[in-house]
């Protein structure tokens, strides 16, 4: 009696534990986040992303082909030391025949941006207080159509006036469009009763706004695609388009292939069953010289994926190889799904959780792939929206 009462008191402390975690994980990452992950605060807000502008702008550039001017090998065909490799050859015998274009700081050199305006002091604005507010609806409309979809969602959140403006300005027509245009993977299984709202929710569903914004501004590359990448390219997506695996699609979104969206379907038997994970993917010009750049944009609990979404893989870091394809790597991480690598975690506390108390980071994990993952499958209602607040409770 004595054990089993001693066992039922373990238990307890077990439970408000498990709920201690649970607490934690809720507060680490359903709630906005306050300050930017990567520098505290220190070069300036990060209005509930993960990271502040400027750090973003360093550590995920816009254009990742202004980092790729030193394409590995190169000092290898100098020397003549080309080897039997005939991709490499042909890489070369490719990039002797154009020339070198150097890269001007363009406007996508968003970093350069970000630090002369930390470091310029600013005139106080001259915007006389309360003149915002006084602006009549034609003038706020006239600055509203000149906003993208995001920017546009934002000043929905501002305040009640403007969002009011704006349920009576837009369609639910334009918001299909802008949710079409920017998921294009996105398949309802039901028929959608509102655009906007759903809108909301893939938007919500996406751990990075920034990321989001990236993927519309599509910036191409400053030279000539090489026609090894072209060919490439298009093989891979014809393969992609006949012969798709399992659970997985993935789309080119501009005529150059530089920007992609796939979506993987959450591998059975795993907490991520019937979610449905969207993936940006940038191709960088040198590709397949240098893996593609993946990270998810739909919000996925695994100790392998940070808060931010990029993906603790090294086969899309230093172990990248030429005989890996776009289909190949979206199949590893959908097998990563199942097996998380526990050694090396990109957020050591989820990997933490994984490890010592599974069935919680089971349960969390398929909350989130409810909340975040099956905008496909539920139709995003008030009920939901009740239900999934009763159960976090
Ligand atoms: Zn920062
Ligand atoms: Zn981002």
């Amino acid at each position: 009696m004595a054990q089993q009462l001693s066992t039922k008191a373990g238990d307890h402390v077990i439970q408000s534990k498990s709920v201690l975690a649970a607490e934690t994980l809720n507060n680490f990452m359903f709630t906005k986040q306050m300050t930017c992950y990567f520098c505290g605060g220190f070069y300036g807000p990060c209005f509930g992303e993960p990271a502040c502008a400027t750090c973003h702008a360093f550590l995920f550039p816009e254009d990742i082909n202004l980092t790729d001017e030193d394409i590995p090998f190169a000092d290898k065909s100098e020397d003549g030391d080309s080897g039997n490799d005939e991709p490499t050859d042909f890489y070369y015998e490719m990039i002797k025949k154009e020339p070198r274009i150097v890269i001007p700081s363009t406007k996508s050199d968003k970093l350069a941006e970000r630090i002369t305006a930390l470091t310029t002091i600013r005139d106080k604005d001259c915007v006389p207080e309360g003149l915002v507010e006084l602006l009549p609806p034609e003038v706020l409309l006239i600055v509203f159509s000149y906003l993208d979809d995001i920017s546009l969602w934002s000043v929905s959140q501002v305040c009640k006036r403007w969002r009011h403006l704006l349920e009576s300005w837009t369609t639910e027509d334009q918001w299909r469009l802008y949710t079409q245009r920017r998921w294009p993977l996105f398949h309802p299984a039901f028929r959608v009763q509102s655009w906007s709202t759903l809108y909301t929710k893939l938007l919500e569903s996406s751990p990075c706004k920034l990321c989001l914004q990236q993927m519309s501004i599509q910036t191409q590359p400053p030279a000539e695609e090489n026609s090894w990448r072209r060919n490439r390219l298009r093989n891979e997506l014809k393969s992609l388009r006949s012969d798709p695996p399992e659970g997985i699609e993935a789309t080119p979104l501009d005529r150059m292939c530089c920007h992609w969206l796939a979506a993987i379907t959450g591998p059975a038997g795993s907490p991520y069953e019937g979610g449905n994970f969207y993936l940006y993917l940038q191709i960088p010009n040198s590709y397949p010289m240098r893996p593609p750049v993946v990270r998810f944009i739909t919000r996925i609990l695994h100790p392998n994926i940070s808060r931010h979404g990029d993906i603790g893989l090294d086969s899309i870091h230093h172990n990248w190889s030429l005989a890996l394809t776009i289909s190949k790597v979206l199949i590893s991480i959908q097998s990563l799904l199942t097996d998380p690598y526990c050694s090396v975690c990109m957020e050591p506390e989820v990997g933490a959780l994984y490890h010592d108390n599974l069935p919680l980071f089971d349960q969390i994990a398929r909350l989130w792939t409810w909340k975040f993952a099956m905008n496909d499958y539920i139709l995003p209602t008030k009920h939901l929206d009740e239900f999934w607040r009763s159960i976090s409770r």
